[in-house]
């Protein structure tokens, strides 16, 4: 029998008490449990659907309704939309059509124009079709302007903008036995048809609101940051929030999105609240500009090579040269597969499974402790530095890479509100209130995130009728049911681009563009064979859902320990809805493989082609 390895020993020793900062992180988990769990949050339906209007438009914009037919409409003009309608070009289709409620091309990145908006994984790797449009990004991490112009600049380079319906939301969404279509209905009165659906919905899109006691007393101004109000703050993108000179600002959250716009609302607003429930880590960020002759020497091929290498990293895997060289691959590197790897060596043999969860959670400790002391550095007054300290797992949240967001809180004119986990109280008319404090406010910001957990059908806006009536949300009322999380028994020629049963990885184009590629080809085989409907056997479906449920939820003891939050249903025990929990469990190097090893057999099997 192999001897217990001594972990400590292998990593050099510990300056920490590890049985403390479990018992700590467990303490700080249970502060913040809630019955209510994903049930706390407040759809923006009703009075608070204005929190949803596109603040980007010029109002009054109408058109003629559109009676036609299409051969394929891909709904949502985001990457995955974008890269969907790449691949069918380069593959002969010409007859596409766009579908998108916002006023332009962009997705994710024409909502969240928040000031210091930005892209925290490369741009080399994020930006999708570099070399196809000759483009280079001017920094290693783009800010949000270069990539929603970068999205315009897709859709140019492939003509989706003389097709393009902008401004129009789907209604309804039917199948139509007879001609083999599906009606497309909007609210600007279209009934067109389309033989192919692509829906690329994205998968963080509906903003949500928290559930404050009072949150419609609040007479200041109000907006979510994905719907940055300008006109109110003034500035742009890049900051310069200069109506705020005179104004004392709230702001709800202090995730990923609240990090980077809280150092520009710090150097403008008179007074600054932020008020806080969980920390986020935040590691450096080093930020740079292009060089030009890195660039000017790259081979063709360059960027395939470069997503493969962070993709393979930041699954957990090893690659010789780290190409990408940043937070990311090094939280990877540590703190996966990657580090057990060199224990083994170390060691001479394979680490046991206890053993190598033992590894992961010790690094875990030594990571969180330098992110913790992060904060202590840069951060002047003691007490504040130790609310912004993150006690939870690296995984637990997004992690977070930001070089001025610690600093902001050494501003006289900054308060970091610390809610002890609990969340702000109330809202009254004036302001804010936490304990027996209250806070006035003359413009309050939600930072508070977008619907995970919530059904397909209710976040996209509208249901699909497939086949004999039935619908998509009773299809999927259990749970979702795909074929390799892109099409559904029951809806054919309706396809899946997005988080549905597919793999997630850090560098989403990079899934989406696997995607887009794999459908393109199903298409052109259909076409070559002349088969006009393709859709998923109810057996495919069946296995596929099976390996589904098999695999997830294999980090559901890792989640029930965390901290809540969308990444594990917000704290609920069985994790049944967290943004992992519906996943191809084995990761995106297999789920890439297995599509492609799908593609090479030739047999298209588990797709009904008639
Ligand atoms: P998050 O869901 O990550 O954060 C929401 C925040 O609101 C949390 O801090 C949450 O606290 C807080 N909150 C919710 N309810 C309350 C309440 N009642 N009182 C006080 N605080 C509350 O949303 P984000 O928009 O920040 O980020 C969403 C995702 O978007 C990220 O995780 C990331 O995937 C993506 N993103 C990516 C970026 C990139 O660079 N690529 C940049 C920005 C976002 P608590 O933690 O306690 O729940």
């Amino acid at each position: 029998m192999t001897e217990k390895a001594n972990i400590v020993e292998l990593m050099g020793g510990l300056d920490f008490d590890p049985a403390a900062l479990k018992s700590k992180y467990l303490a700080e988990r249970d502060k913040r449990l809630r019955d209510d769990a994903n049930e706390q949050y407040v759809e923006v339906t009703a009075e608070f659907s204005h929190y949803v209007d596109d603040p980007y438009v010029d109002p009054g914009y109408t058109r003629e309704p559109l009676f036609d037919t299409v051969e394929m409409a891909i709904i949502g003009g985001g990457f995955g939309g974008l890269l969907m309608a790449a691949r069918m070009k380069e593959s002969g289709f010409k007859n596409i059509r766009m579908i998108e409620k916002a006023g332009d091309f962009g997705g994710t990145w024409y909502w969240n124009r928040y000031p210091g908006a930005m892209c925290d994984v490369e741009s080399y790797c994020y930006l999708p079709l570099l070399e196809e449009l000759n483009y280079m990004p001017e920094h290693k991490y783009s800010f949000a302007p270069e990539i929603l112009e970068h999205s315009r600049r897709i859709a140019r380079h492939y003509d989706l903008y003389d097709d393009a319906c902008l401004q129009t939301s789907i209604t309804n969404l039917t199948w139509e036995e007879r001609t083999e279509h599906w009606i497309i209905e909007t609210d600007r009165g279209d009934k067109m048809r389309a033989r192919y659906v692509a829906m690329a919905n994205g998968p963080l899109s509906r903003p949500k609101l928290p559930g404050i006691a009072g949150i419609n007393d609040y007479a200041g101004h109000t907006f979510h940051t994905s719907r940055w109000d300008y006109a109110y703050t003034g500035g742009d993108s890049y900051g310069n929030l200069s109506n705020l000179k005179d104004k004392r600002v709230g702001i709800i959250g202090t995730g990923a999105t609240a990090v980077q716009c809280i150092p520009h609302l710090g150097e403008w607003a008179k007074e600054l609240y932020v008020f806080q429930r969980t920390p986020s880590s935040i590691d450096v960020r080093n930020n740079g500009k292009t060089d030009p002759d890195w660039a000017a020497n790259l081979k063709p091929g360059w960027q395939k090579e470069r997503m493969d290498n962070f993709n393979i990293q930041v699954s957990g895997g090893d690659q010789e040269v780290d190409l990408i060289n940043d937070g990311w691959t090094d939280i990877f590197r540590n703190l996966t597969g990657i580090a057990a790897k060199l224990a083994s060596r170390k060691l001479g043999r394979r680490l046991t499974g206890a053993e190598r969860a033992e590894l992961m959670e010790l690094s875990d400790y030594k990571k969180m402790n330098f992110i913790r002391a992060r904060a202590d550095e840069v951060v002047k007054d003691p007490s504040v530095a130790e609310s912004l300290k993150p006690w939870y797992r690296q995984f637990c949240k997004r992690p977070c890479f930001h070089d001025e967001y610690l600093d902001t809180y050494n501003r006289e004119n900054v308060t970091l509100v610390d809610t002890q986990g609990k969340g702000v109280d109330a809202l009254t008319r004036s302001g804010v209130r936490v304990g027996d404090k209250h806070y006035e406010v003359d413009c309050l910001i939600f930072a508070t995130g977008f619907e995970v957990g919530t059904t397909f059908t209710r976040r996209a806006g509208y249901d699909i009728v497939g086949r004999n009536g039935q619908t998509l949300s009773d299809h999927w009322r259990d749970g979702l049911r795909t074929f390799h999380g892109l099409t559904s028994h029951g809806f054919p020629n309706c396809f899946f681009l997005g988080f549905t049963q597919t793999a997630v990885t850090v560098n989403v184009p990079h899934a989406l563009n696997e995607q887009a590629q794999h459908l393109a080809h199903i298409l052109s085989e259909a076409k070559t064979r002349g088969t006009p409907t393709v859709e998923a056997s109810a057996a495919a479906e069946e296995d596929y859902v099976g390996v589904i449920r098999q695999s997830a939820n294999t980090g559901a003891r890792f989640y029930r320990e965390c901290t809540p939050g969308y990444y594990n249903s917000e704290g609920k025990a069985d994790n049944s809805s967290g943004f992992f929990s519906d996943m191809f469990g084995a990761g995106p190097i297999k789920f890439f493989r297995m599509l492609e090893d799908w593609r090479q057999d030739g047999r298209l099997e588990g797709l009904d082609l008639r």
